[in-house]
């Protein structure tokens, strides 16, 4: 059995765009509006020489109905329990919000090895927000542009070692 990743994060911050990359389909909705992954979506996901399964996650829509949203935190929550690692993904345009926070405990109390993901980090827009992410207490975040492919190289590094 491969080792499987669970994408977390709050809506719109590029979790099924980070899932498209690895797993180079179409599989993931990519929408502007936040929360559009309503489906948990599994991929084999390809980087370099490493292979791996990739969970995608809606997030936990704001404004969203309560069934709704219970719906979707239950979601993320059995993709964490279920995964063998995470990757944390932030917006590193917007810098790290209470629902960031939020996430950041639920994944920090399942206590498996996390990648903290600072994404749409391309160009100098996203330094400040990737700077703030330490702040999280993941870890080291890594500069990342899913939509651009930027930062490839620091994800396999970091893959490599939680692999
Ligand atoms: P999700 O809700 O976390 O799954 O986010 P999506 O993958 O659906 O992306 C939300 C929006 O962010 C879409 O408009 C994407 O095109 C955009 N986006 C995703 N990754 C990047 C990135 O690396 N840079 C920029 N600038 N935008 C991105
Ligand atoms: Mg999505």
């Amino acid at each position: 059995m491969s080792f499987s990743l669970a994408i977390i994060g709050r809506p719109n911050v590029g979790k099924s765009t980070l899932f498209n990359r690895l797993t180079g389909k179409k599989l993931a909705l990519v929408d502007d509006r936040p929360g559009v992954t309503r489906d948990r979506r599994e991929g084999a996901a390809k980087l370099a020489d490493l292979r791996f399964t990739i969970i995608d996650t809606a997030g936990l829509e704001e404004g969203a109905s309560a069934t709704l949203e219970g719906r979707m935190r239950a979601q993320t929550e059995s993709a964490i329990l279920s995964a063998d690692g995470i990757l944390f993904v932030i917006d590193a345009r917007v810098g790290v919000t209470p629902e960031d926070k939020y996430f950041a405990d639920l994944v920090r109390r399942a206590g498996k090895p996390v990648i903290l993901i600072a994404n749409k980090a391309e160009g100098k827009v996203g330094e400040a927000g990737a700077y703030e992410a330490f702040s999280l207490g993941l870890g080291d975040p890594v500069p990342f542009s899913a939509e651009h492919g930027e930062g490839i190289g620091a994800l396999y590094e970091a893959l490599r070692e939680a692999l």
